[in-house]
Formats: structure tokens, sequence, C-alpha cells
């Protein structure tokens, strides 16, 4: 019977081979199914929370890749919103690919609309410090900014309405020992030509820079700054690239340029949230459901959010919420329910309080 069953099916398997064209036999099975993640956040306080990276290099300056290889990352990875912010000042590969400033955003703007990203067009004005390296984002002509004089770029960035970032402010290469706030930096925010910081760039945090944003008025950011491939430098299958979480009246440009001067941000690298704090309350509230299930101070929390949350009380109780999961704890009776969330940070040396039960 066995031989019977094994003689069928090779005789099935050739009939498929004979009636395909024997010169080109497609095996689709080892490819890759082409998906995009879900990101979860909550939407908070009315607004819709976008996912957004905006810094990050192509070939167009010192980064490695085609501009429409950003925009499949960007998909993949479940952002909602990017700027490619190719270095006006620096491009390596000039000898090898024309173009001017512009070209990056104008190959990949017209795919982005396709896959349902939103493109905004940024560049990086990349001068030597002070003043040091600005994303311009919202911009109408990046050819403008590239002048001698940076304060002509910053001008010329001015009058396109763009909303300017300092990136990595605490970068060895410019700030070795310190990471300072310049006069010029003061001067910037004064003419209007300064309205955030990257508190997180790359692999690096900044924890002076969380106190400027709220000391400054000035937004908090987190940006890949990614110059090869993003699966090449974060291991994505346990975590996600740093972005700025964008709280939006909806998913367009218009409204996410409103949010963005309105400094409604919420930077996200590895587990730790940076913002303000009613932004990081009402993010922490959103994303946990709480519901008791004994009288001894046994609950069972729900987290519906791709952030974990750790918990520290005076007393020494500590726990953590684990990501987009639900968890059973337990307080000791003795507990006030005073905790620290340790991983939203709202200055440099202070976490966001919570009284449990949330
Ligand atoms: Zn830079
Ligand atoms: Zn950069």
């Amino acid at each position: 019977m066995k031989t019977k069953i094994s003689l069928f099916a090779m005789a099935l398997c050739t009939f498929s081979l004979l009636a395909q064209n024997m010169n080109n036999v497609q095996m689709p099975e080892i490819t890759r199914i082409n998906s995009r993640k879900f990101i979860n956040v909550p939407n908070i306080m009315g607004y819709k929370t976008l996912k957004c990276d905006f810094h990050m290099h192509t070939v167009f300056s010192d980064g490695q890749v085609w501009p429409t290889i950003r925009v499949d990352e960007a998909w993949q990875e479940g952002l909602d919103v990017i700027a490619i912010t190719d270095h006006i000042e620096n491009n390596p590969s000039k000898k090898f690919v024309s173009g001017d400033d512009n070209s990056s955003y104008e190959i990949a703007k017209p795919y982005a609309e396709k896959k349902g990203i939103l493109l905004i067009k940024g560049a990086e004005i990349t001068r030597a410090m002070t003043p040091g390296h600005f994303n311009a984002l919202f911009l109408t002509n990046t050819n403008e900014l590239d002048t001698p004089n940076y304060m002509n770029a910053f001008e010329a960035a001015k009058k396109q309405g763009a909303f300017i970032i300092w990136n990595h402010p605490g970068w060895k290469a410019q700030q070795p020992d310190t990471c300072k706030w310049w006069d010029i930096h003061t001067e910037l925010l004064n003419k209007g030509m300064l309205h955030a910081v990257e508190v997180f760039n790359e692999q690096e945090y900044y924890p002076i820079a969380f106190d400027w944003c709220n000391e400054k008025g000035i937004a908090y950011t987190a940006a890949s700054d990614i110059h090869g491939l993003v699966e090449n430098l974060y291991d994505l299958s346990k975590n996600h690239r740093p972005m700025t979480l964008v709280l939006a009246t909806e998913n367009s440009e218009s409204a996410l340029k409103e949010a963005l001067f309105a400094g409604r941000t919420i930077a996200w690298f590895g587990h730790f949230l940076a913002g303000k704090e009613d932004y990081l309350r009402e993010f922490f509230k959103a994303s946990i459901k709480i519901s008791q299930i004994s009288d001894k101070k046994v609950y069972r929390v729900v987290n519906v959010s791709d952030v974990p949350f750790i918990l520290k009380s005076t007393d020494g109780t500590q726990f953590t919420i684990a990501a987009f999961s639900e968890s059973t704890i337990e307080i000791p009776v003795s507990n006030k329910g005073d905790f620290e969330v340790v991983n939203l940070i709202i200055r440099s040396n202070k976490n966001l309080s919570v009284k449990f039960p949330f």
C-alpha cells in the first residue's frame, strides 16, 4: 500500500513539473511574507499617537541605502511618519550619485504615498560646534539652505516654516567632555529657529537635555540617525528603533506640524519614555487596566502597550508590568501605594510618580 501511495505521489509531482516551464520552477515558499508589524501604543488625550522617526540618511549624503529602502523599513516596522534628513554639507557619494538636496525626498515620496507612510521633507544642517547639527523639517526647497553661512541656512529654513531640532547635542565628536547648551542655542531659540532637541540619538541619550525641554519649552525627540540598514543596527525581534511619538489630531502633514510646534511629543528609546509629566501620566493610565482578584492585594494587570512599566516603591516593593500582556501582581498589605515608574522620565533626575491602584 505504501509503495502504491509513493508511486502515485511521484507521478503527481512529475506531472506538475511537466505542466510548468521546466526552465523556470518557482519556489515562493522560501521567500519572506512581506508584512507590517503593529506597534501598540495608546491614543491619548483625544489625539492619535503617531510613530515617527525624523532622522535618517541615504546615499544622497553619507548613508548606504537608496531612499525608497527607508520607506520599506518604516512600513515593515509599523511607523507612521519618517523624514529623510540627508546632510546638506556632506555628500561623499557625489561622484557616483547626481541630484541635489531635494532628490532623496523626490525619489521616496511617490513610494511613501503608495505604502501609506507620511514622508516629511527634511535635511540636516551639518556644522561644526558651535552650533552643531540640526534637522529642519517641513522644508519646501532644501537647496536654499545650502549656503556657507550657517545663520543664512537657519533663516532660509525659518522662511520655509521649518520645525528645527538640535541633533545629538552630547555627541562626543562635537562635545567630548560635556553636553552644554551654548549662547548660540539661546539665540536660535529666541529667533524662533530652534523647537526641539534629540534627547536620544541612535544608541545614546543625554540626560541634561530632558531638563532643557522643560526649562526652555522645546519638544522631546528620539531618532535613529540610521545610515546603514535599520535591522543591522537594532535587534528588531526584541526591540524597536528609537522614535518620537507625536500626539496629533490626525495622521496628516498639517496635523503633525501643528502637534510638533505645540510640543506634543514623547521620546521612546529602548524601554524608556521621556516627556512632559502629563503626557507620560496619560500614556501610563491609558496602557494599564487593573482589577483586584483577591482581598490580599493580588491584582490582575493588563498592559495594552508595547512599553513595559518598571515600578518601585520606597518600602522596596518592585515589579514590572510586562509589555502587551497580562500579569498578576501582589502588593504587600503594608505598602501605601506610592510608586515611581523608573522607565518613564520627566526630568534628568525624576521619574513619573503614580499611586496604586492606578
Ligand atoms: Zn548629525
Ligand atoms: Zn544625521
